[in-house]
Order: C-alpha cells, then structure tokens, then sequence
C-alpha cells in the first residue's frame, strides 16, 4: 500500500475565518512543507431570518455531538463583527484569497451569495435558483482574478440533488458534500460522467462538526487525539475537516501536532487535488 495521504479541508464561512485565521494556517504549511485545501464563502456568512427561525424553534437538532461555542470559536470581536457587518467574506479579502493560491494551496469555493440561506433553504431551490448561486460565487472568484474554482463543498453540508450537473456544467470536477464513516473517500458520480464526490472522513459525528474543534469540546488529551489519528492512518487516505476561525488559531497546536503524527507515520498531507487528478 503507497502512504496514507491526509487532505486538510478548511471552509473558510466568516470573517474571523478569513483573518486572522488563514495566516497561521499557511505559516504551519510552510512549516511543515505541505499545502491544504481551502473553501471559500464569497458572499455574506449569516442570514438574519434563518437565525431568528432558528431562535423561536425549538429544535435543537445542530445540536447533536460536542462542538464548541461561536464565542469560543470567532473569539467575541469575530461574533460581533459577523452579526453587525455580515460583509461578503471572500469578496472582501482578495489579498488573502491570492496569497493562498500563490501558495500553492487548492482553493474551491463554498457555496453563493450567503453561507446561512445556502444551508438552511438551499434544498427547496430549483434548477435556476441553484444555478444562479453557484454562478454568483464563480464570478465572484474569478472577477477579483482568481482562478476559475474547480472543487466545491456546500455550506452544512446541505447538497441540492441536482448540484453535481449544474457544477458539472460550470466545469467543476468534484463536490465534498459526503462525510461517511468507513465508506470510500472518492467515487464516481452517479449523475455525471468524470465527476467525482468526495467523502469527507475525520470530523465530528453525527452532525458534521470539525474534526480538532470536536477533540477539543470533548476536552481529549494530546495522546487521545493522537491514537484516533493512528487509526485513521491505518484505514488510509482521508479528508479532515474543519475551519480556519478555529485551527488557525487556538487550534493550530491541535493541527500541528495531528499533521506531524501522520508525517510521523509515514503518511504524505496532500491538497484534495492530488486525490482526484489520477
Ligand atoms: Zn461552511
């Protein structure tokens, strides 16, 4: 068996994400001499009637393994920049969006116009809806002259049925909207020829909750962390997932020490590009 490879996710939804998130990320790439793969919102983070619905319901069903706070997670000033600004996170960061491209990280976009409405509506969209968003987030990498994304993740995970055609028509090759225990990390789509689905496999279950920020809400030791990476390494390639705003910075120490234990290991951290050009 070649050596397990590691992709790092990082979907970049807020502000606090972008800054001052990213930068210690790509500081511990150069470190460690390995590239990641970013996901960037390019439109607004929140939506204030998804929030209020979700304030007056009483289902707490988010809720469902140990996750930290959005305090804990954006710091106080990230929470409160989010709630009173709400500016568009990646249109509003072109510098940093270039400066990870340069870098040689991937870079695929997360979602349209807004992370909240993408999560909690984007199933009721049609066609054209859908299509109009996935356009919006394209044009809005591509105008501040990135280039053209051609990996995609939904935000929460939320996958419209028809997204894998209309992303397919935009000249994306694959859609990281699985995360599924044990299951392949990349098949064929169903759907479309020569479009893959990645599977996305260390995070926090059930609930899709970021892999370091659910060690840490479940207060594991070093070591604890330590033997699920082994694990994982055993089981071969796979994907982790989590978010700039935490493992870029009280989680960097967390990531660093996960990365040098697959290294460790014997194992290769590689972008999600390197998975599906074969
Ligand atoms: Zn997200």
């Amino acid at each position: 068996m070649s050596s397990p490879r590691l992709v790092v996710r990082l979907d970049i939804d807020t502000i606090a994400c972008m800054h001052p998130g990213v930068d210690g990320l790509l500081s511990l790439a150069r470190e460690n001499d390995v590239k990641f793969s970013f996901f960037v919102n390019m439109g607004r983070a929140i939506s204030y009637s998804a929030i209020i619905r979700k304030l007056v319901s009483k289902s707490n069903k988010d809720n469902q393994v140990v996750k930290l706070s959005s305090v804990d997670k954006l710091g106080f000033g990230g929470v409160l920049k989010t709630l009173l600004f709400n500016s568009k996170v990646g249109l509003s960061h072109p510098q940093m969006l270039h400066k990870i491209v340069r870098e040689g990280h991937d870079l695929g976009l997360h979602g349209g116009k807004n992370h909240g409405t993408w999560q909690h509506n984007a199933r009721s969209w049609g066609k054209t809806k859908l299509k109009e968003e996935v356009e919006w987030g394209f044009n809005a990498m591509t105008q501040i002259g990135l280039p053209a994304p051609n990996l995609f993740c939904s935000p929460g995970f939320t996958t419209h049925p028809d997204l894998e055609v209309v992303l397919a028509e935009l000249g994306f090759l694959a859609l990281a909207d699985d995360h599924l225990e044990g299951a392949k990390l990349i098949s064929p789509s169903l759907r479309v020829k020569d479009f893959k689905r990645i599977n996305t496999t260390m995070l926090g279950q059930p609930g899709a909750v970021g892999y370091v920020e659910n060690s840490m809400a479940s207060v594991l030791f070093p070591d604890d962390v330590a033997i699920k990476v082994k694990k994982s390494f055993m089981q071969g390639d796979a994907v982790l997932y989590d978010h700039p705003c935490l493992v870029g910075r009280h989680g960097l120490d967390r990531l660093s020490a996960i990365i040098k234990v697959w290294l460790g290991l014997g194992g290769q951290v590689v972008p999600l590009r390197n998975l599906i050009e074969k």
